[in-house]
């Protein structure tokens, strides 16, 4: 669904992203992995369209180009869900609120019909009775999964997750995880930054091993884990064992 051709990202004159190649195909799920500042975060935030690239494309169902400036980027990025370790919830409005605001003034749907999709999703999460609340009177926990649920509102094609737990503390760190397995599992396309490696090993089609800008390694997850190939691979894994 979401290809990445010999993307190339710099900032000024650091070169992050040096050409990475990754196609991410429908219903699966590919968790990223690798030790800080090797460019996760980038390119997360390059699939999605939020950095202007210096070299390759993102190309989203085989024909959507993301350089051809005869696309509309809102309306591509719509396809594109991404939730952050920030939850970036509106403080001056109620949970449902803050759920229904894009699908209404981007997707200019009916706030009827979206409710009815948003509540279904608030259930789903555990957080039916939390629909009136605001931001402030929720957990971290419960804050993230709403941010799941709001990105899930917009009928995204593929999620993109960048460390959503990385800020929780350690009890609400499951709660989440756990809401993601159960996306995998519906068969929701899903690209997942983590350094949660119990997590990753049990989410994951495909693992992706980014060291220094470039993808060093990739296999799948079972594979991966167990008989990691490079010596880079294998020194990362064992900084959490
Ligand atoms: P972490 O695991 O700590 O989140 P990461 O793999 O997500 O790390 P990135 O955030 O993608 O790493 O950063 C990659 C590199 O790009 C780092 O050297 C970082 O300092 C640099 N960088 C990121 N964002 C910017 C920016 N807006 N301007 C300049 N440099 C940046
Ligand atoms: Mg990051």
């Amino acid at each position: 669904v979401l290809s990445a051709k010999d993307v190339i990202k710099n900032y000024g004159e650091l070169e992050v992203l040096k050409g990475i190649n990754l196609d991410i195909h429908q219903g699966e799920v590919v968790v990223i992995i690798g030790a800080s500042g090797c460019g996760k975060s980038t390119f997360l935030r390059c699939l999605n369209g939020l950095e202007d690239i210096q070299g390759g494309d993102i190309i989203l169902d085989n024909e959507i180009k993301f350089s051809d400036t005869k696309n509309d980027m809102t309306k591509i990025r719509q396809k594109i869900g991404m939730v952050f370790q920030s939850y970036e919830l509106f403080s001056h409005l109620t949970i449902l609120d803050n759920i229904l605001l894009a699908p209404m003034k981007v997707q200019k749907r009916n706030r009827e019909e979206v409710k009815e999709q948003a509540l279904k999703l608030l259930e789903r999460v555990n957080l039916l009775d939390k629909q009136n609340s605001y931001p402030r009177q929720l957990s971290g926990g419960q804050k993230q999964r709403v941010a799941i649920v709001r990105a899930l509102c917009m009928n995204p094609e593929i999620m993109l997750f960048d460390e959503v737990t990385a800020a929780l503390d350690p009890e609400m760190v499951r709660e989440v995880l756990d809401v993601m397995l159960e996306l995998a599992r519906d068969g929701m396309t899903m690209v997942i930054v983590t350094h949660e490696m119990q997590f990753a090993r049990a989410v994951a089609d495909r693992v992706i091993f980014m060291d220094n800008g470039n993808i060093a390694e990739q296999g799948e997850a079972e594979e991966f884990f167990s008989n990691p190939k490079t010596e880079r691979a294998q020194k990362f894994l064992n900084t959490f064992t």
